[in-house]
C-alpha cells in the first residue's frame, strides 16, 4: 500500500439477499483515497453510498475483496481494533443529527471521547473549542430540543471530531436541512477539515456541494465511476 493513501480498496464485492433474488451492490471496486483529499460521492437513491460509507467505516463488512483504511485491513481486524478504528480514526455525520436528548450540546460532543475514558478536563477543553469553531459557543448548555436543525446538526460535526479522526465519513449530512443551513453546515465540514488534515468522504445529492469535493465519484449499477 502507498503510504500516502489513507484509503485503499481491492476488488470489493457486496450483494444483499432479496427473496430469491441476489442484489448485486458493489461489484468488484477498486478505489484509493489519498491522505488530506476530500471525495463526494453521488449516484440514485439505492445505487449504494451509504452500503460503501459503512464498510469503509467498519459499520458494515464486503462480501469479498480487501479495504484498507488508517492502515487497518477491515476484514481481518478484530473487534477491539475495529471498534478503537471506529472511534478514534473515523468521524460519521448522517443526515439525522443522533444526539442523545438528554445530554447538553457539549456533553454530546464530549461522548465519543467519554466512550474512550480520555481525561474529562482535556475533552471538556476540546469540545468547547469545537463548538467555538461551529459557532455554538453560547449554546453548549443547551439540550438538543433547544436547538434549530441546523444548530443540532452542527453539534453532530464537532462530536465527529472530538477524537481527532484522519476521516470524515459524511451521509447526506444536509439532506434535511433547508438551503441556507446546508450551507452553513457544508462551509464548517470543508473548513473544519481542512484546518486539521482530515480526509472528507461526503456523499450527497447535491451537485454543486459534491463538485466542491477534489474528486468527484458516482455510484452506478455497483461501479465507482469518474463523471
Ligand atoms: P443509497 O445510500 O445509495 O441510497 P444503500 O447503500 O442504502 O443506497 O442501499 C443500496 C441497496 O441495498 C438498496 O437497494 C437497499 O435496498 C439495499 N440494502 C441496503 N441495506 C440492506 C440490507 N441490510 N438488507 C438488504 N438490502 C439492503
Ligand atoms: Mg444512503
Amino acid at each position: 500500500m502507498s503510504s500516502d493513501n489513507l484509503i485503499e480498496i481491492k476488488n470489493l464485492t457486496k450483494t444483499y439477499a432479496s427473496g430469491d433474488d441476489t442484489l448485486l451492490i458493489l461489484d468488484d471496486i477498486d478505489f484509493s483515497l489519498e491522505k488530506k483529499r476530500f471525495m463526494s460521492l453521488s449516484g440514485e437513491s439505492g445505487s449504494g453510498k451509504s452500503t460503501f460509507l459503512n464498510i469503509i467505516g467498519a459499520l458494515d463488512k464486503g462480501d469479498s475483496g480487501q479495504v484498507i483504511s488508517c492502515g487497518l485491513d477491515l476484514g481481518r481486524a478484530g473487534e477491539r481494533e475495529m471498534a478503537r478504528y471506529r472511534n478514534r480514526e473515523t468521524g460519521f455525520i448522517f443526515q439525522f443529527h443522533y444526539l442523545l436528548k438528554d445530554f447538553t450540546a457539549l456533553e454530546n460532543v464530549m461522548m465519543p471521547g467519554r466512550i474512550l475514558n480520555r481525561p474529562v478536563d482535556e475533552l471538556k477543553t476540546e469540545a468547547e473549542a469545537l463548538l467555538k469553531a461551529v459557532g455554538l459557543d453560547r449554546r453548549a448548555e443547551h439540550y438538543p430540543g433547544q436547538l434549530s436543525g441546523g444548530e443540532r446538526q452542527r453539534v453532530a460535526l464537532a462530536r465527529a471530531m472530538i477524537n481527532s479522526p484522519a476521516l470524515i465519513l459524511a451521509d447526506e449530512p444536509t439532506g434535511s436541512l433547508d438551503e441556507k443551513n446546508s450551507r452553513v453546515i457544508e462551509e464548517l465540514l470543508f473548513s473544519i477539515c481542512r484546518d486539521r488534515d482530515v480526509s472528507l468522504i461526503l456523499v450527497t445529492h447535491d451537485r454543486r456541494l459534491a463538485l466542491l469535493a477534489e474528486e468527484c465519484y458516482t455510484l452506478h449499477a455497483g461501479k465507482l465511476e469518474k463523471p
